[in-house]
């Protein structure tokens, strides 16, 4: 028997009313269908614009769908809209805060909201865990950026929810909090929490992810374990060092780029389909170049990227 999906999504469709006289409506959703499963960090990524932000919202009760439904944790959030909020803690991309409450009474009034008996409160723990104790009775206007999402992490899981969606957590923020961020999810996610987050980062998507779903222009256009989803990169790259400066690019048809990256050193991309490793260096040697140093690089998650939406 297989775990029932921690989120259900099916056929999301999303329009947002027209701006104003003479603009069209946006839609933002074009019928977005798949399931996260349970227990593990999956990544909603795609370019800005997407329609990341508006399926998290749909999720958290913030916008309203259009059509198509969604579950949480086997709650209908249109039937069940109660069970299903109980069911998941959101940070949203843009931080809000009331700046006159300390992060304890950021945490106790949330708790309030939910109506957590004072017995069974979490604050004291979870800013602790958050790294925030030390600042527990300072303003939230006081604490810096990387605090506040701390804080907002913290504030998304008072009432225990078992799914954590985080949209975009690490946006402008530096390399070591980036990492201590990362570090507070995959804690949480040991712990049974089942992650949902989107981010830009794609070599950090690639690191934490299990499982990686991608929309672009309000439409799926992949969901599939990391792994599998990083092995469809088409393209593969290989520089090569040769025994003389480079007259210029050797630019063949088995090739999708040729490039001089010093004076005797081409970098090369091609379509495994088309060639392989071996052909591309006898086509260098055709040219009369001898080889001195080669080196590959195998496609990551960021061509893969690129290869489905086109961005650059
Ligand atoms: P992402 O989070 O992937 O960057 P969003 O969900 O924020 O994408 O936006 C998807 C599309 O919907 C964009 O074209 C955006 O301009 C539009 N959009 C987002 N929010 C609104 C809104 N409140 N009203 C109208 N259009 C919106
Ligand atoms: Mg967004």
């Amino acid at each position: 028997m297989s775990m029932p999906p921690a989120i259900r999504i099916d056929n999301l469709v999303k329009e947002y009313a027209s701006p104003g006289p003479g603009e069209p409506p946006k839609l933002a959703l074009k019928g977005v269908s798949f399931d996260v499963p349970q227990g593990g960090i999956f990544g909603l990524l795609g370019p800005n614009g997407a329609g990341k932000s508006t399926l998290i919202n749909i999720l958290a009760g913030l916008v309203r769908k259009t059509d198509g439904s969604a579950e949480i944790w086997g709650f209908d959030i249109g039937e069940n809209p109660r069970n299903a909020k109980r069911s998941i803690g959101i940070v949203p991309q843009e931080i809000v805060f009331d700046p006159f409450f300390t992060p304890f009474e950021v945490l106790e009034n949330q708790a309030g909201f939910y109506g957590i008996p004072k017995s069974e409160r979490r604050s004291e723990e979870l800013l602790k865990a958050v790294h925030l104790w030390d600042k527990r009775d300072a303003y939230a206007r006081t604490l810096s950026g990387g605090m506040k999402r701390r804080l907002l992490i913290a504030k998304a899981m008072v009432h225990s929810p078992p799914i954590l969606v985080l949209d975009e957590p690490t946006a402008g923020v530096d390399v070591e909090l980036r990492r201590q961020l990362w570090e507070l999810v995959t804690d949480l996610n040991r712990e049974g929490v089942t992650v949902v987050l989107t981010t830009h980062y794609l070599e950090e998507a690639e690191q934490l992810c299990d499982r990686i779903a991608i929309i672009n222009h309000g439409e799926l256009i992949a969901d599939k374990p990391t792994r599998e989803l990083v092995g469809m990169a088409r393209e593969k790259i290989v520089a090569v060092t040769v025994d003389k400066d480079l007259g210029g690019p050797i630019m063949e048809e088995a090739f999708t780029k040729a490039e001089v990256i010093e004076p005797r050193r081409l970098e090369i991309t091609y379509d495994r389909d088309k060639a392989s490793a071996g052909q591309v260096l006898a086509i260098v040697q055709s040219h009369g170049y001898a080889i001195e140093d080669v080196t590959t690089r195998e496609a990551d998650l960021e061509d893969v990227f690129v290869q489905l939406t086109g961005a650059g």
